[in-house]
Parts: structure tokens; sequence; C-alpha cells
């Protein structure tokens, strides 16, 4: 139980059982997967590879030779990395959306090279905190960064939107983007600039 407050799974074996512990956040996983994880003798050890989510990679998660075994793992680490990116993008960033600077608790964890490309990851340096409307209008190209961090309308974007007469409200859109984004305090968890360059070509970034 202490190793799964530390982690966030945790697996013993006792004698003719296997004590699991888990975050709350697992238990769905979990609770769909129970025959999976428990067919075989082989169990606890292919189990034992989530007591260390942090540095499970993809090629252990791969030579897990229990098909269904494998599949619950790779979700439960998965789900693991997503929960872990978005708690250590919003820490770095201070729950301040990078664009405009607001709080008020409408914060998302938005991944700069998406994670629908390759090349993603769920490195901090590939994540950027951005409030509500931003992570909307970043997703759908209205707004981008540049490797300096400066923050881009795309005139092109806001071009077709006029013809279509769906331009309303852009003055005050572009009155509240920072000039560059409202970057961590800790240059550590900068965004990278080679993922910022990525991110801009795989989403057919057009200034
Ligand atoms: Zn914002």
């Amino acid at each position: 139980m202490e190793a799964a407050a530390g982690g966030a799974f945790a697996t013993q074996a006792k004698e003719n059982e296997i004590v699991v512990a888990f975050r709350p956040f697992l238990l769905v996983d979990y609770a769909q997967s129970t025959s999976s994880l428990h067919q075989t003798g082989r169990a606890h050890r292919d189990m034992s590879l989530l007591n260390d989510l942090d540095s499970l990679d993809d090629e252990q998660i791969a030579a897990v030779a229990n098909r269904p075994r494998q599949m619950v793992i790779r979700r439960i680490a998965r789900r693991y990395r997503a929960a872990n990116f978005s708690r250590k993008v919003l820490e770095a960033y201070g729950h301040r959306c990078a664009f405009c600077r607001v709080q008020l608790g409408l914060l998302d964890a938005a991944h700069i090279v998406p994670v629908s490309a390759s090349g993603s990851t769920d490195e901090v340096t590939n994540g950027v905190a951005l409030c509500k409307l931003h992570h909307f209008a970043y997703d759908s190209n209205l707004v981008a960064f540049d490797r300096r961090y400066r923050i881009r309308v795309s005139e092109s974007r806001v071009g077709e939107l006029a013809e279509a007469e769906l331009d309303g409200g852009i003055r005050g859109f572009r009155d509240a983007l920072a000039p560059t984004l409202v970057l961590p305090a800790n240059v550590r968890y900068h965004p990278n600039p080679a993922y910022v360059q990525t991110a801009l070509r795989v989403r057919g970034w057009r200034p």
C-alpha cells in the first residue's frame, strides 16, 4: 500500500495470493482486467512491471508474452503517463495559461507535438498549460507559438473566419494574448524548441 501511494500501482506475492494496491484513477482499468491479470502463475512477474510505472518503457510492455495481460499493462501505463503529464505540466506553469495568464481552474495540459503524431512524448518540455479557450484555439490552428516562444495568430485562419462572417470577438481575442509564452520559472521545463518546430510542421501551421 505504501508503494502504491508513492507510485501508482504495487503488487506483492503472498502465500496463496497476490496483493494489489493502486491509485483510484486506475480502478476502472484494474476492475476490467482482473481475470487476465490473475490467470496464470506468471501473473505476478508480469504485474510487477506496474510497480515502477515511471521507468516502465514500451519495450518491457511488448515483452509480456501473455497478450491480454500485455494489453492491460499497456492501458494502465498509458493512463498513468497521461495523468502524470497533466499534473507535471500544470505544476510547472503554476496552473496558469501560457497564452493569457488565466488560472481560475480552467487549465489543460496540452501536448505541443500532438499525441497522434509520431515523435510525441509525455515529457514536460512537450507540454504547455493552456486555458480551455486557448487549448481549443491552439488545436484548431488559430494560434501557435514559434521556437522563440512568440505567440502568433494565424492570419490565414482569421481570413477564412472573416469570409464566413465568424470572426466576432477577434479583437478581444488578440488583446488577451501575451506577446510571448508565459513560461515556467524553471528553465528546464520550457518547451523544447525541437518539439515546437515539429509541432508547427505536423499542425500544418500557416501564420
Ligand atoms: Zn488562456
